[in-house]
């Protein structure tokens, strides 16, 4: 017999996790509400060569990780490994230039990378992921930081830290790169062999190396912001004015570079305190070049992914509270066939006047279907018994204080909505 199991780096959401990821997405609709982005979704399948154009060729995503095979009718296509090449696509595509600008959207779902798994890195991940087209004005770039922090905040984390830099344009980054490189060439010998190589192929990834001996030299190494030219300068001093103007620590951090080849001026992070090295929940920036390079007119965009098993994981490890998924508060037992067909009349009934209901299934002693009214956490079991029914009545089972009261089925629905409402609000009080 053939057991199956998952697929590495691909994961069952159970749930106990269920209840996080609840929050976390109420969380997510209450705070895009909030700023006017609107929903977009895209599919999870795109041509391969938008995602080699939009993420870069030379990138880690391009060359090892991403999920690409060929179609039944030989076309080249990949599941998404990021959300920004696949809703530029769609911009280009509607037409949603036309709409008001700057567009604001944003979107969840799952994302594939053939990674290496270890904790907190999947195969598959869902993102939440906000993307802004259509405006340079630096003070996007703040709101898009702040929808992030917001979020983060709404979901109870503490310590936040907030960390920017500028990633240059094409007009100033070759230049810093050039720089970069000859910092760090007479350094190669001592460079471990996973710099040396992004010395060669994409020397910016030495910024955010992990690896121990590169920690040192990175201390003298030339700063980004010290060598943009005037346009990025600019745009860069804007941002941190208007940064200046929010009670939100933030600091420069040379050592934030974006992954993705295609961010230009305003890269940044959001860390998180109490999560040891996985401590970035959020990172985005700016990609002006990007739906040009995609084939749409020139036009600014602006975005951030953040992960949402990582969400899931830090709330978990910093123990922060989830409230408990909504369930039903009432179970309707019965005994005897012709109670059982009343019982499945009335859950409907009851459904219907928007109370949530369980029906016990099984045609089982009572004592046995009030132990599975236990186990669900209803406050209130109605009783269906062949007599009561007769007479249209029906008996009314307080779990708490395990106190019966007969009810009138006409009035059961009314009745039951004035119990639990009161119950809500007295819970409520302090
Ligand atoms: P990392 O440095 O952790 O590899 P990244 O720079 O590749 O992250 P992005 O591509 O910007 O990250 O994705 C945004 C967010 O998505 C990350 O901050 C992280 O929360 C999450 N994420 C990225 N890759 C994975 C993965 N393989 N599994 C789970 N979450 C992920
Ligand atoms: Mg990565």
């Amino acid at each position: 017999l053939t057991r199956y199991s998952r697929i590495t780096g691909m994961n069952d959401v159970l749930f106990e996790e269920q209840r996080y990821w609840r929050f976390i997405l109420d969380r997510i609709r209450h705070v895009t509400d909030l700023y006017g982005y609107l929903r977009i979704d895209v599919p999870v399948m795109e041509a391969t060569s938008l995602f080699v154009r939009g993420v870069g060729e030379g990138t880690d995503i391009v060359e090892k990780e991403m999920y690409s095979f060929e179609d039944r009718d030989g076309s080249h296509v990949s599941l998404r490994p990021e959300f920004t090449a696949g809703i530029m696509r769609a911009y280009i595509e509607n037409g949603l230039h036309v709409l008001p600008s700057p567009l604001k959207v944003w979107t969840t779902g799952p994302l594939f990378r053939h990674e290496r798994p270890q904790a907190g890195r999947y195969r598959q991940h869902s993102q939440f992921d906000i993307e802004v087209v259509g405006e340079q004005d630096p003070a996007v770039d703040v709101e898009v930081i702040n929808v992030a922090w917001h979020l983060f905040d709404a979901l109870g984390f503490a310590g936040l830290r907030l960390h920017v830099n500028s990633t240059g344009c094409p007009a100033c980054k070759p230049a810093y790169v050039g720089k970069l490189v000859d910092y760090f060439t007479p350094l190669a010998e001592v460079l471990p062999e996973v710099d040396r190589m992004r010395l060669r192929k994409n020397p910016l990834r030495i910024l955010d190396s992990k690896e121990e001996v590169t920690q040192p030299l990175l201390d003298k190494a030339p700063h980004i912001v010290d060598h943009l030219c005037a346009e990025c300068a600019d745009h860069f001093a804007r941002l941190s004015a208007y940064l200046d103007e929010l009670d939100r620590p933030y600091q420069v951090d040379f050592r934030i570079v974006r992954g993705l080849d295609y961010y230009t001026k305003t890269v940044f992070e959001i860390k998180a305190d109490g999560l040891g090295a996985q401590d970035t929940v959020c990172g985005g920036g700016r990609y002006d070049g990007l739906i040009e390079e995609l084939g749409g007119r020139p036009t600014p965009g602006i975005g951030f992914g953040s992960g949402i098993e990582r969400i899931a994981l830090a709330m978990q490890q910093l123990g922060l509270a989830v409230p408990g998924e909504p369930k039903p508060d009432v179970m309707i037992a019965y005994l005897g066939e012709p109670a059982k067909l009343a019982a499945i009349r009335l859950v409907e009934e009851l459904r219907d006047a928007d109370i949530g209901v369980l029906l016990a299934f099984g045609d089982r002693s009572l004592k046995s279907q009030l132990k599975s009214a236990d186990r669900a956490g209803v406050s209130h079991t109605v009783i269906l018994g062949e007599e009561e029914l007769k007479v249209g009545r029906a008996a009314v089972r307080e779990m708490a204080t395990s106190q019966q009261v007969e009810v009138s089925l006409d009035d059961l629905a009314q009745w039951l909505q004035r119990k639990l409402n009161g119950e809500a609000q007295t819970k409520g009080e302090p």
